[in-house]
């Protein structure tokens, strides 16, 4: 009887135990994080709040998500039945109806193609194709030089991608065939814009959206600011610098690390230089742009990658509101007055 009763007093005490650590388990998450591919990279949405489930703050993500991968089907050149290849399928040398969506990211687009002398441009799809870094396979070699060669003989023949209002919308014309949209360096940030309107809409106020190397957030995290890591150049591994940073704001990084191969013990990568159809080669291995708008963060490190630090540099502070960061070849860096950051690695 008392051997029972002793068991059963065994079994009782280990209940309570097993209940009151089920009780007191895992404190619930500050945070959430989903993550997806989508738009050729992996795309991350994470928010923060209160203690909880999140299960309202997953909807807000999933609804972010679906606009981005709406706004993928419009502006992919590579997919053959989006918006923008279907203009890019159009005749050149005649007016092609614009989609107005597809007007609101080239406006800016073309603004930043102007101001950075042409160092971006929105419309070389026929060069980025030629040397395929978006493929599959990758590409091992440079793309024959004559046909490098044929691009540039046609982007002398004609000035530039040009547009018109008219009464049914806007209109836009290809002069020739070495002339394409690749909105490939300034979507990704318009996406990210719309993926951070959709969650700030569903009533979420910290957030932050990560596309590859474009980055927006609202809010904070908790109560401190975001901590941002900007990958160290030739480390996937190590970050070079740390931003603490407080939204709404978004950082944009382009370098010659994310797409690239090697040949002949050269370092090819995906930043045309449209002067030369070539890969740029600035001196700049990596540059930061800050800017309140992703979309505009987004074009303006693709343009300063290529106009390297001086012309670079000149380039972000005639913008408003922008700021950066330059990771040079030979390891020094370079920054404006308001880019505040703690410098973590030399490359
Ligand atoms: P990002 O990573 O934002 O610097 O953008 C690079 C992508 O934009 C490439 O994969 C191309 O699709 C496209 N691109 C390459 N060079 C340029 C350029 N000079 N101006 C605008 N877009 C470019
Ligand atoms: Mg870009």
């Amino acid at each position: 009887m008392t051997t029972r009763k002793t068991v059963v007093g065994f079994v009782l005490l280990w209940m309570l135990v097993i209940v009151g650590m089920a009780g007191c388990g895992k404190p619930l998450p500050e945070s959430h994080k989903v993550t997806r591919l989508l738009m050729g990279t992996i795309v991350s949405i994470t928010v923060w709040g209160e203690p909880g489930r999140f299960d309202r703050e997953e909807q807000a993500i999933q609804a972010a998500f679906a606009e981005m991968e709406r706004i993928e089907r419009v502006v992919s050149s590579h997919r053959p039945d989006s918006v923008v290849a279907t203009i890019n399928q159009g005749e050149r040398g005649r007016w092609l109806p614009l989609d107005p969506e597809v007007g609101r990211i080239l406006e800016p687009a073309l603004r930043i193609q102007e101001r950075s002398g042409g160092a971006f441009d929105p419309t070389l799809y026929a060069l980025s194709r030629l040397w395929g870094f978006s493929q599959e396979p990758p590409p091992d070699r440079p793309p024959p030089a004559e046909l490098r060669e044929r691009w540039l003989a046609g982007r002398q023949q004609a000035g530039r991608l040009q547009l018109r209002s008219t009464d049914h919308g806007q209109e836009l014309l290809l002069p020739n065939d070495s002339f394409a949209l690749d909105l490939g360096a300034i979507a990704k940030g318009y996406a990210v814009d719309r993926a951070l309107a959709r969650l700030a809409e569903a009533g979420v106020a910290n957030a932050i959206v990560a596309a590859g190397g474009d980055l927006g957030m609202i809010g904070q995290r908790g109560a401190e600011p975001w901590r941002i890591g900007i990958q160290h150049p030739r480390d996937a591994t190590a970050v070079a610098a740390v931003l603490r940073l407080q939204g709404p704001v978004a950082l944009s990084t382009s370098g010659d690390y994310e797409r690239f191969f090697m040949h002949d013990g050269k370092r090819y990568h995906h930043i045309l230089d449209p002067g030369t159809a070539l890969p740029g080669e600035s001196g700049v291995i990596s540059v930061s742009v800050r800017h309140p708008a992703s979309m505009v963060a987004d074009a303006l490190s693709t343009a300063a990658f290529i106009l390297g630090p001086e012309k670079g540099m000149a380039l972000i502070r005639s913008e408003k509101n922008a700021e950066a960061l330059f990771i040079l070849a030979d390891g020094r860096h370079v920054a404006t007055e308001g880019f505040a950051t703690e410098w973590v690695g030399k490359p």
